[in-house]
């Protein structure tokens, strides 16, 4: 059978004016545009809301959204569908689904990773947008074959990930990747490193796994006890007495900086005792893949949190990797609650949201402390700037019933 040719757009139609007012419609917020210059603070009687300096949307996610609209602009009469969520947030999803734009897969695009036949409704009339943390190989190399539109919205960041384990492969490094195995970005950095012939990749979660990665390397790790701990998130056929003798360490553009630099920190010292310092380049090599973004959004509530606020509010999708690790890092410092909209708020009582390292929303008691308050807010970089709007709005609204009961 010939093969359709791939036709492939990164750049979007040159519709840039056109998408703007709906864009502004349903995103902006002028409020947060007062706020910001105003300092980044707005008084409320006895309130105070501290924005964090940089929050929101970020340079990758406001592509994603542009490419999205830009193609339901330019081809209002076809099908046009996402691999599965364009970015990790709630309200923007559900406006391109109102715009007539079909999810191949409601959950995430690892589901069709792992069923390639969720593909088969494309056909060589249709679009197909790829969200912003990318997708498999094997996913991309199947759509190139229908011949459909591939409106790929990847982020420049991710794609940097990508040409860093594709060199740990090339030259014979095993990728060992700091990141949430089935987050989608993660299942696509490993299927650029499984698309060598010797490519392999271990994903370690966090320090404890990463230890468990050092003890091995230092013979201290039982081999069946590492395979058991590691078997669903390695290369196939990982074999940790060849594979673990040349490291390359990498990390989804999102995790928490710090912890992928001591987890760098951790693998480099191990390499270091086993195979000796003048041997270390041969046997490790590293670079941080944190992208600038979340960098940035990291470093703002680390300053946020440590200054005076009594409680900091994170806004964001509950699935959002970036979001969860602002609220990690507020709820060092100070009380933190992640919540994904305004109507988690529910009353100067009671707030819904999702503790730190939990999976489960709860429902949290006397959150908002009687008195002169300060409170800090930040965003996810998927989070549009109108959904924090909206949570402030409630915020002061759940605040002035306090002051007026008093
Ligand atoms: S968080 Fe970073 S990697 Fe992800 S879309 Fe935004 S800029 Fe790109």
């Amino acid at each position: 059978m010939k093969e359709k040719k791939a036709n492939i757009n990164r750049i979007g139609f040159g519709l840039k004016k056109e998408i703007k007012p709906m864009l502004n419609e349903n995103y902006r917020s002028s409020l947060i545009e007062q706020i910001r210059a105003s300092n980044y603070e707005l008084a409320a009687g006895d309130l105070t809301i501290c924005l964090a300096r940089e929050f929101g949307f970020c340079y990758g996610v406001d592509r994603a959204v542009d490419l999205a609209y830009e193609t339901r602009q330019r081809f209002p009469e076809k099908t046009i569908y996402l691999l599965s969520e364009i970015i990790h947030n709630q309200r923007v999803n559900s406006k391109l689904a109102e715009m007539g734009i079909k999810f191949l897969s409601e959950e995430e695009t690892s589901k069709i990773e792992k069923n390639l036949s969720l593909l088969d409704a494309v056909t060589h009339h249709d679009a197909v947008l790829v969200p912003a943390f990318g997708a498999s190989v094997e996913v991309m190399e199947r759509l190139r074959q229908k011949g459909c539109l591939l409106v790929d919205t990847t982020c420049g960041s991710v794609v940097a990930v990508w040409r860093q384990v594709e060199r740990y492969a090339q030259e014979g490094f095993t990728a060992l990747i700091h990141g949430k195995f089935n987050h989608e970005e993660t299942q696509a950095t490993c299927s650029r490193v499984t698309q060598y012939p010797k490519g392999k990749f271990i994903v370690v979660s966090g320090k404890k796994q990463a230890g468990k990665v050092c003890e091995y390397v230092l013979g201290q790790e039982d081999r069946k006890s590492f395979l058991d701990e590691f078997s669903k998130t390695s290369s196939s056929g990982f074999d940790p007495d060849r594979d673990l003798e040349r490291i390359g360490c990498a990390n989804q553009t999102t995790m928490l900086s710090g912890e992928s630099m001591e987890i760098a920190g951790m693998i480099e010292s191990a390499m270091k005792t086993r195979y000796g310092e003048k041997d270390l380049n041969r046997h490790f090599c590293h670079f941080e893949t944190i992208c600038r973004a979340t960098q940035d959004r990291q470093d703002s509530i680390l300053q946020l949190a440590g200054s005076r606020v009594d409680l900091i509010i994170v806004v964001g999708g509950y699935n959002s990797s970036n979001t969860g690790h602002l609220c990690k890092i507020s709820n060092e410092l100070c009380p933190a609650y992640h919540v994904q909209d305004a109507d988690e708020i529910i009353s100067k009582n009671e707030i819904r949201h999702k503790p730190v390292g939990e999976t489960e929303v709860v429902t949290g008691q006397n959150w908002l402390p009687e008195g002169k308050v300060r409170i800090g807010i930040t965003a996810g970089a998927s989070t549009p700037d109108r959904v924090t709007e909206e949570v402030i709005l409630r915020v002061i609204q759940c605040a002035k019933r306090q002051t007026r009961r008093k």
